[in-house]
């Protein structure tokens, strides 16, 4: 009974503990290998936690994370901004040729798409 009431803590803790020192509390996760990381044994790479043998790779992989978001969005920026160029150009050849509302529809369209790009617009780190 006393046994269980001293190992009843002692097994929450074994929950956190560091993979590479048994006696350390953990303070976070590695976000390659997910072992559980003492104060000592974790690296923190700017976007999560990482033990000291995946550090490079979790830095590559956070950067790579970091380009393909910012090249999805530079996408849907150069997308956006061609097609309302588009539908704003389009709209002004009927407007002149025809004077009809389908050119102020088309017009509204393309300012959607400049809306859109503005949105996705390249933020400068
Ligand atoms: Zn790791
Ligand atoms: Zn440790």
């Amino acid at each position: 009974m006393v046994r269980w009431l001293i190992q009843k803590p002692m097994e929450k803790g074994n929950l956190m503990r560091c993979f590479r020192h048994q006696d350390a509390e953990s303070v976070g996760i590695c976000k390659n290998c997910q072992k559980g990381l003492c104060h000592e044994c974790s690296v923190d790479c700017d976007n999560g936690l990482a033990c000291k043998q995946c550090e490079t790779r979790v830095r590559v992989l956070n950067q790579f994370l970091d380009n393909s978001v910012h090249r999805k969005a530079n996408t849907h920026f150069i997308s956006s901004l061609l097609s309302g160029a588009f539908f704003v150009i389009f709209g002004i050849a009927i407007w002149h040729y025809y004077m009809d509302v389908f050119a102020v529809i088309f017009i509204l369209f393309g300012g959607c798409f400049f809306f859109n790009a503005y949105r996705f617009r390249p933020v400068k780190k």
